[in-house]
């Protein structure tokens, strides 16, 4: 577990605030008809705009046979949870989108991801959509030097369940810094007091992945898409915090 310095904090802000801005661009996008490929297209012109380098696209399989990640977003639409290939599928009025995006700048990585309705949504997806999006606040105000990772998780549980909603295990967040991925894990469930202590210059994503369902996934045949085993709609948002003694910095909040 890398502490990252005042200076690498400073650069991992830029990386994430591109994230931002091109997930911005892509929210204000979707709509009925629009297809997950298009908003892919986007991205890539986006990320070349702000000379950064996509952390997904070729990102390699989680298992073997399975060709590396072919897109730059993962759009993962109703029951998918994350991992998401675009797609030529229209977007219908009602249909929930989780876009997850994540690029390179100046050798650190930015990662972010928002659920966006399309069109009008019921009511209840609506709730699915807020719970989720406040168990991640939930969990950036346990962002504190001397928390523990276990107060991050158990923050996400509590909201999730509180609200009748799953939390999904299969899937977590992650250190980010050098590398898009680094340890520690950061699961949304656990208990308070367990686990690592936050340290000044630990720098995590946090994603809350939620089912209005039961919280069981499965893997489609794609070898990416991970979707609720009972068919029911997920939700996923996701920052990247750094942990200063100051308080938390949500680096990817514009
Ligand atoms: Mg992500
Ligand atoms: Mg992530």
């Amino acid at each position: 577990m890398e502490l990252k310095s005042k200076s690498e904090i400073d650069i991992l802000r830029e990386a994430n605030l591109i994230v931002a801005d091109i997930l911005s661009e892509l929210e204000a996008m979707v709509e009925p008809g629009v297809t997950t490929n298009k908003l892919n297209q986007r991205a890539a012109e986006l990320t070349k705009k702000h000379g950064a380098k996509s952390a997904f696209l070729g990102y390699p399989a989680p298992s073997p046979g399975v060709e590396s990640f072919p897109g730059l977003i993962c759009a993962s639409l109703n029951d998918a949870i994350v991992h998401g290939i675009p797609n030529d599928v229209p977007l219908k009025e009602g249909d929930i989108l989780s876009v997850d995006y994540g690029c390179e700048h100046k050798g650190f990585f930015g990662d972010s991801a928002r659920t966006i309705p399309v069109g009008n949504i019921s009511e209840e997806t609506q709730r699915l959509l807020d719970v989720t999006k406040a168990s991640l606040d939930a969990a950036i105000e346990q962002c504190h030097v001397g928390n523990r990772i276990g107060d991050i998780s158990n923050a996400v549980q509590t909201v999730v369940e509180k609200a009748g909603f799953g939390v999904v295990r299969e899937f977590v967040g992650h250190g980010i810094g050098r590398n898009m991925h680094e340890p520690p894990h950061v699961p949304n469930f656990g208990r308070q007091g367990q686990g690592r202590v936050l340290k000044p210059g630990l720098v995590i994503a946090i994603e809350p992945m939620v089912t209005i369902g039961s919280f069981e996934t499965k893997l489609l045949e794609d070898g990416w898409t991970a979707v609720t085993r009972d068919g029911s709609l997920a939700a996923h948002f996701e920052h990247s915090v750094a942990i200063t003694a100051d308080g938390p910095i949500v680096l990817s909040r514009p």
